[in-house]
């Protein structure tokens, strides 16, 4: 069982591959995410350091996410509204940046973002999803009115809708915090502790975080 297990193993280090990094262009999950996170995404050497466990359950949610766009391109949806490469660049006091995405499935003219999640989960969506979902339709050009969060549960594929309709004010704040996190990262500044936007229970890279905010205080 032990060549099972380290089967699996390489498999789930092979669907979770490190982000390629460029200072400039921020994916939409970027602007959504701790940005502390996205800080030691970019300067940092050392690998997530998520146990075997959490890695897993993030591999089920890939082969979940799979296994929808199958079924959806095997029941007539067209390959090239999956997986929709999205970019758009901002310009402000003379600073450029990118911002980049995907779309997992563009069906008319609504987009709709997979998530699976737990039992739980599927009773509310989480603010998160919403925030990406509203910058997907923020930068979409393909004339999509309406984003739905389709949740799924892992543990037996049922599922639970949230429909969001785009909301300019927020997209208006969501790319001024792509400037502030690009401020952050171009002057090698760690950014600040967000409630709001950490998962550190999640985070691949709480230790480090930990480490850097050691050496921070240290150099006060
Ligand atoms: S441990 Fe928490 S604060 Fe630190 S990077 Fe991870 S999510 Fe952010």
């Amino acid at each position: 069982m032990e060549r099972i297990e380290e089967a699996i193993e390489k498999k789930v280090e092979v669907m979770t591959p490190a982000r390629e990094r460029k200072l400039g262009v921020y994916h939409v999950s970027d602007i959504v995410k701790c940005p502390r996170y996205v800080y030691l995404d970019f300067f940092s050497t050392k690998k997530n350091d998520l146990p075997d466990s959490i890695r897993r359950i993030f591999a089920i949610g890939h082969l979940i996410h799979e296994f929808i766009q199958e079924a959806l391109i095997e029941n007539g949806v067209k390959k090239s509204d999956i997986e929709y490469k999205l970019l758009k660049d901002f310009v402000k006091d003379d600073i450029a940046i990118r911002i980049v995405g995907s779309i997992d499935v563009h069906l008319g003219d609504t987009i709709v973002e997979i998530k699976s999640s737990s039992r739980t989960g599927l009773e509310k969506v989480r603010d998160k999803h919403l925030e990406q979902a509203n910058l997907y339709l923020g930068l979409q050009d393909r004339g999509a009115k309406k984003a739905i969060i389709y949740r799924v549960c892992k543990d037996n594929l049922k599922s639970s809708t949230t429909e969001h309709l785009f909301d300019q004010e927020l997209f208006d704040k969501q790319v001024d915090w792509a400037f502030k996190l690009h401020q952050w990262l171009t002057n090698k500044k760690f950014p600040p502790y967000i409630p709001k936007k950490a998962s550190c229970f999640m985070c691949g890279k709480r230790r480090e975080c930990i480490e850097w905010q050691k050496q921070k205080k240290e150099h006060q």
